[in-house]
């Protein structure tokens, strides 16, 4: 079934959570102490993601008197979340096997574990929760899981409510991922071979009618609304899009960029020259003159 395309975006891998990453972040002493004496946490390395990096900033941040109670409680979310991406391959595993009843309690429990540690209702997982770049990477696994539960679910009848609701959280987290285009065809087919396509047209159904427009902006910036997608979007509606000859620029952009686009999830590393040039073109004199008239 699926990868998680985020474990192979970067080469590095956190020491504590295990996660590939693009890069690490070092825990500065002050830092160290306080999760040493506050959280009782011990055993931490000296670089860890992004990811946890901010997890454990949060620990810290709560105070440095948290009550015996409380602060059993956030020990436990950060060895949720330390533990979650083992869930993840323990179910892939299962899935491996065509232990298709155990795949579905892992990734449920993986789903459970999110729930926790952003502190939401079971079945709240929203994209605003991983608005940020040390949590972007996240959005994949959880479509990587989503999908897969989709296909789990396919296979017995008594799913089928889980399958629809499963449909409705993939098409919300998937247009913020590189696996965009792949989870789309993979669905377009499932629609032929599934036993209840109803649920795969409804994805597809759902996820074009949020379709992403500019895919270029959204492989080299991973779906965030970040201030270079924005101007973007304004030169292309304010300005492109009022002449016939703008329009046709656009047209052909959106002919060539789902191309780019696959061609920057495949070789991930381009993705930072890939926005600095978008932000160049962005800041340039001829979009910001033609956005002020
Ligand atoms: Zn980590």
């Amino acid at each position: 079934m699926s990868s998680a395309a985020a474990d192979q975006e970067g080469a590095i891998t956190c020491p504590y959570c295990g996660d590939n990453v693009p890069a690490l972040v070092p825990i500065e002493t002050g830092m160290r102490l306080r999760l040493q004496e506050n959280a009782q946490v011990d055993s931490i390395p000296e670089t860890v993601c992004d990811g946890c990096f901010k997890m454990m900033a949060k620990m810290v941040s709560k105070g440095a008197v948290l009550r015996a109670e409380q602060q059993a409680k956030e020990q436990n979310r950060l060895m949720l979340w330390r533990n979650r991406v083992q869930l993840v391959k323990q179910a892939k595993q299962h899935l491996a096997q065509k232990n298709y009843s155990d795949a579905a309690v892992s990734f449920e429990k993986y789903l459970r574990v999110l729930e926790i540690v952003y502190e939401c209702k079971p079945g709240e997982l929203s994209p605003d929760l991983f608005k940020n770049e040390a949590r972007a990477q996240e959005m994949t696994v959880i479509t990587s899981v989503y999908w897969d539960l989709m296909r789990i679910y396919d296979t017995h009848q008594t799913y089928r409510e889980r399958q629809f609701k499963a449909a409705e959280k993939l098409a919300a987290f998937v247009r913020f991922t590189p696996i965009f285009p792949h989870i789309m065809r993979k669905a377009e087919s499932q629609t032929r071979s599934a036993k209840n396509p109803d649920a795969f047209q409804k994805f597809l159904k759902l996820s074009n009618a949020k379709r992403p427009r500019c895919f270029i902006a959204t492989a080299a910036f991973q779906g965030q609304r970040t201030m270079t997608v924005e101007t973007l979007c304004s030169f292309r509606d304010q300005y492109l899009k009022t002449s016939a000859q703008g329009r046709r620029w656009v047209a052909v952009y959106y002919r060539f960029s789902p191309s780019v686009a696959s061609f920057l999830d495949k070789h991930p590393r381009l993705k930072p020259a890939t926005r600095k040039l978008l932000a160049w073109i962005a800041n340039s004199r001829f979009v910001r003159n033609r956005l002020n008239t």
